[in-house]
């Protein structure tokens, strides 16, 4: 099935119409190189995370600095092409690449750097959690990010970022202290809370909408080595199962500590060495949370979870931060399967949501899909709803669809299930939707305004005055109006 483009990107010129030597120039200037069509490397760069995505950039400049992106943006500008930036690569929506126009490339900055005095680690736009862990562990850190650690920093945090830390901590642009922004004009800006503060508002939640992020600067917090990891997976392949589980992780979840972050998914055991083979394939309720507490009073608290029946398989025990980070990272491998995420808030799990929900739940037509209920609140409920463009954060769920399969000719099928599921549930959601689970971003506009809700106006202003001509539109779009 053909992939939508997000964004609204208007008409914009390709590389064939650029002047040869004037791309020659440009491409020469590159510290980290460009590629193009016909070039080694040229399919490897334009590969993304989510297999359904097929595109094929007019040239990929590899940026190795905040001076190679500076000189793209202001090529792209010049030229009037169509741009597209990659971070990490994972948006399910595949915005990382477009077809014909530049795709700005900071894969290659992926440099952390931890600064022990002031409590801040700084990392490259084109850097992954996994990068950051890393650096951060070292001195028994972390920053809050997301829970596959193959993910991009960029995407992730100017999107909001959920993640094991965020009732503790908050999200993941919750946590950023400033960031250095190439603009459409070119410029490279620093935005903080004392400088170009609009703009360091506007990036905490707004996405790509409005530069080129070079670098992050997070708090960072003290987190593990080890961390509880509470994993009970229970068997759920009907209504009745399910429905009493989740009834009791609802009211259990009202209950809990601002040090645990906890999940309730539906889903289907993979063939995976870390679950007992009697396991494999079976439908289960799994509950898992992770607390960062001291880990005995962490074993205490979550055992509740763990004594609901007779789980198939239980994961539960301490864990060391950065391998759980990267635990799931072999089920979301890149490029080789199809995804379709897509995502809405609840305003609770009342017994009516929990009825929608499961019977359309189990009629999943992948068993590699996943159902989440994310228990949000703790931090993030407590950052002013105005205080960043971020949309909503007053939800107690987040309720997200997974959708994941292997075989393309299944893809129209997938993608019709988690829409008309997606779309079924908002009768139990006043609003918001998170855009870091776009789908393909097929709403356009409409998905943007429900995103951000009240901020949504002031959204726009800014990228009125950052980016009126609309140069970064492969990205859940906010449309200029100036
Ligand atoms: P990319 O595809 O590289 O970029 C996405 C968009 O972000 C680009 O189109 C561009 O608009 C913008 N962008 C990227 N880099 C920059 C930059 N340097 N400056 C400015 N704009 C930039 N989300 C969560 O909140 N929590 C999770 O736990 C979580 N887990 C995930 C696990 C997997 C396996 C996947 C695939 C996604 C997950 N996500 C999660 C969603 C994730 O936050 C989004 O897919 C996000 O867009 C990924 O960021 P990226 O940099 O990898 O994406």
């Amino acid at each position: 099935m053909a992939t939508q483009t997000t964004g609204s990107e208007r008409a914009r010129g390709d590389l064939a119409s650029v002047d040869a030597d004037a791309l020659q120039a440009f491409a020469h200037g590159i510290r980290g190189g460009t590629v193009r069509a016909g070039d080694d490397g040229y399919d490897a760069a334009r590969q993304v995370w989510n297999g359904m995505i097929d595109r094929r950039p007019g040239l990929i400049a590899q940026c190795a600095g905040a001076a190679d992106v500076m000189d793209a943006v202001n090529f792209a500008r010049a030229h009037d092409l169509l741009v597209s930036v990659r971070g990490g690569g994972h948006n399910v929506a595949g915005t990382a690449v477009c077809d014909d126009g530049l795709m700005i490339d900071l894969s290659p900055m992926r440099g952390v750097h931890v600064d022990l005095a002031a409590g801040t680690a700084r990392a490259g736009g084109g850097a992954t959690w996994g990068d950051i862990d890393r650096e951060t562990q070292a001195f028994g850190l972390a920053a809050p990010g997301g829970v596959v650690s193959t993910t991009g920093i960029a995407g992730l945090t100017l999107g909001g970022g959920l993640g094991w830390l965020r009732r503790k901590h908050g999200l993941s642009c919750d946590n950023l202290v400033s960031v250095d922004i190439v603009t459409a004009d070119g410029q490279l800006r620093t935005a903080s809370e004392s400088e170009n503060a609009d703009l360091f508002w506007g990036i905490r939640g707004g996405g790509g909408n409005f530069g080129i992020v070079t670098s992050f600067e997070f708090k960072v917090h003290p987190v593990g080595p080890l961390v509880y990891l509470c994993a009970p997976f229970y068997s759920a392949d009907d209504t009745e199962a399910a429905r009493g589980l989740l009834r009791w992780w609802r009211e259990w979840a009202a209950t809990a500590p601002d040090e645990v972050s906890a999940e309730a998914l539906l889903w289907t055991v993979p063939p995976a060495p870390d679950f007992p083979e009697a396991a494999h394939g079976k439908r289960v309720v799994a509950l898992p949370a992770v607390s960062t507490g001291s880990l005995d009073e962490a074993e205490e608290l979550l055992r509740p979870l763990r004594e609901l029946g007779t789980p198939i398989a239980d994961l539960s025990g301490p864990i060391p931060w950065t391998y759980l980070q990267g635990a799931f990272d072999p089920l979301f491998p890149k490029g080789q399967l199809q995804y379709y995420w897509k995502a809405l808030y609840l305003d609770g799990l009342g017994d009516d949501a929990i009825e929608a929900l499961i019977p359309r739940a189990l009629d999943r037509p992948s068993e590699s899909s996943l159902v989440a209920i994310w228990q949000l609140g703790g931090a993030m409920s407590r950052v002013p709803a105005d205080a960043t463009a971020f949309g909503r954060r007053d939800a107690p769920f987040l309720l997200s669809f997974d959708s994941t399969w292997a075989d393309p000719a299944e893809s129209q099928r997938n993608v019709d299930w988690t829409r008309l599921i997606w779309a079924d549930m908002h009768a139990f959601s006043s609003g918001g939707v998170y855009l870091n689970f776009p789908g393909f971003g097929e709403e356009r506009e409409a998905l943007v305004k429900a995103a951000y809700g009240p901020n949504y106006e002031r959204l726009v202003a800014l990228k009125n005055t950052y980016d009126p001509t609309n140069l970064f539109s492969m990205n859940q779009n906010i449309v200029p109006t100036g």
